[in-house]
């Protein structure tokens, strides 16, 4: 019964390689669904690690992983954005420390799929994570947001990105709501660069700080990058109050991006989260 079985195994298998491998010089006879799109993907891509991307259409956040092998992750298992629950529990194993400095003269750019500010200065904006040290290299907005909260996305997401001597990257979440002007956006929003490849210089004194409490609460998780390559082993801390924006700010942010520069998101799967007070 055995023999019989592992022969009828056998002949299925046998079928369904030479069916699929008009196209393809593989040999192996699993992922025999991936051979035939195989060429469509290097024709594409021309296996270029910076493939082009964007968030809708042919080259939108469900094609990312296919639109070159550099890009993988982003059909991975442990993906970000997410849908945070209110509801989740306390997770105290891991302790937070920042130390942020204020700063002037630096970097604002726009790189089409995003606003982005790249932090430079003599005094390191640091976040200390179980004593690893993450160091701030740029901030940067998605309208709406990009993680949810029960089901309900903010108006606006600003991601402050911070990377360790070993590369490792710690990302640290802000929602932005609707609401009252913010003063600290309100000296960013001035400098802001219009159009996709403009740079421009914030001449005004910003402080990354006050966007940050010293009671601050996150939601803490291990994800990945939000954009493509995805690239996952990324610690994210997204703080549960979030900060108000007037509805003219929120605006001068969306104008400068493309339309809900958000990835949808992602499946938790078998992941461990939960809440931190810093
Ligand atoms: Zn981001």
């Amino acid at each position: 019964m055995m023999k019989t079985l592992q022969l009828f195994l056998w002949v299925i298998s046998f079928f369904a390689y030479t069916a699929c491998s008009s196209g393809t010089k593989k040999d192996e006879s699993t992922h025999k669904q991936d051979k035939s799109e195989d060429t469509e993907h290097q024709v594409k891509s021309d296996n270029n690690a910076n493939a082009h991307w964007e968030y809708s259409g042919e080259a939108g956040p469900e094609k990312w992983a296919d639109l070159c092998p550099a890009y993988a992750s982003c059909s991975g298992e442990r993906q970000s954005p997410i849908d945070l629950s209110s509801s989740i529990g306390d997770r105290t194993e891991v302790t937070l420390e920042r130390t942020y400095n204020c700063i002037s003269g630096i970097e604002f750019l726009n790189n089409g799929h995003s606003i982005q500010v790249n932090v430079t200065g003599d005094k390191p904006n640091t976040l200390t994570v179980n004593n690893q040290v993450f160091e701030l290299k740029q901030f940067h907005f998605h309208c709406p947001s990009e993680h949810t909260l029960d089901g309900v996305a903010f108006a606006g997401e600003a991601h402050f990105v911070h990377v360790a001597e070993n590369g490792e990257i710690s990302v640290m979440g802000v929602f932005i709501k609707e609401g009252a002007e913010n003063e600290y956006l309100s000296h960013i929003i001035p400098f802001i660069p219009e159009n996709t490849g403009d740079k421009s210089e914030i001449t005004d004194e910003i402080c990354p700080g006050k966007v940050f409490t010293a009671n601050d609460k996150y939601f803490i998780y291990e994800g990945s990058l939000t954009t493509p390559p995805c690239t996952e082993g990324v610690n994210w801390f997204v703080r549960r109050d979030y900060i108000e924006a007037s509805a003219e700010q929120i605006e001068a942010l969306k104008k400068a991006m493309p339309a809900h520069n958000a990835r949808p998101v992602q499946p938790v799967n078998d992941r461990e989260f939960g809440k931190l007070d810093e």
